[in-house]
């Protein structure tokens, strides 16, 4: 059995993110499961490598171990662009020619458009173009992204469940996020493909994340079974909570690892100050004793 901790390096890790990783680290010792440390740098344009040096830095810090070295998004974008591949032979990619601008006005002008978890759903207007006319507008140089097309997905699809170990067993309803982006210009594949295939390929049994990603591992399991990948189970924890009730935020530069350990902070303060940030119903509290 694996779990994992899948930090992106867009800023220096916060208490938060200490939190997340214990989380997946202390399961995967209290289950005699393996940790995986895995760095999500697909998004080159905002990722920078004194980041990842610092995730190592801070993580060791903490006192964790994992298999070294740890897998890197950025080394593996073949990967990311077969399983694209395998989803656009089976139909159900489609070239989106539609700007951002263009998609908030389309969200602004119908009212009762449909909101997912993060913010107005795609409304589709690319879904119905002919193929001739996707074809024309490729050859013109036109930016586009590919987007899962979710209802055709679905249909292709039996009803979906899978299990988180807290919350028992879920239906799929991967429709919540609407078409999402899986590929675009710049960023060739989008963060819920390449969660999925990495998972698979690093044989993680168990998703240890927060729980503002929650919503996510609905469409992750239609991805997982559209890629015919067994299904792993899923971890997710509440989110660590700052004295006003608010989420830590990578820009709060005083709560990062770094940060409260040159404040003079020890590891047993940061675990102190986790215990004291969370909920204090639930398994967690709990699983931070094995720590
Ligand atoms: N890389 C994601 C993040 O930093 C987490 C991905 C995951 O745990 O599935 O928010």
């Amino acid at each position: 059995m694996t779990t994992r901790f899948a930090p992106s390096p867009t800023g220096r890790l916060h208490i938060g993110h200490a939190w997340s990783a214990l989380f997946g680290s202390v399961l995967a010792r209290t289950r005699h499961d393996d940790f995986l440390l895995r760095i999500e740098d697909i998004d080159i344009g905002r990722c920078r490598p004194e980041y990842i040096t610092g995730i190592f830095e801070d993580l060791e810090w903490m006192g964790m171990e994992w298999p070294v070295p740890a897998r890197r998004q950025s080394e593996h974008f073949v990967d990311y662009h077969n399983a694209l591949r395998t989803l656009n032979a089976r139909g159900l990619l489609y070239p989106c020619f539609c700007t951002r601008k263009e998609i908030a006005d389309e969200a602004e002008r119908s009212i009762t458009a449909p909101h997912g978890p993060e913010g107005a759903l795609y409304a589709g207007s690319c879904r119905g173009l002919s193929k001739a006319e996707q074809e024309r507008r490729i050859a013109a140089g036109e930016p586009y992204a590919m987007r899962l097309n979710v209802k055709k997905a679905m249909e292709m699809s039996p009803v979906l469940t899978w299990v988180d170990i807290y919350r028992g067993s879920q239906k799929a309803t991967p429709e919540i996020l609407g078409d999402v982006i899986l590929s675009r210009k710049g960023v060739s594949a989008s963060y819920h493909l390449c969660v999925v295939v990495d998972d698979h390929i690093q044989g993680v049994t168990l998703v240890t994340r927060g729980d503002d990603l929650f919503y996510a591992s609905h469409l992750h399991r239609l991805l997982q079974h559209l890629l015919r990948f067994n299904p792993p189970d899923w971890a997710h924890h509440p989110l660590l909570l700052d004295t006003e009730g608010k989420r830590f935020a990578k820009r709060n530069d005083s709560v990062t690892l770094q940060h409260l350990r040159n404040e003079g902070k020890t590891p047993h303060d940061i675990i102190q100050m986790i215990r004291e940030g969370l909920p204090s119903n639930g398994p967690w509290q709990r699983l931070l004793m094995h720590f």
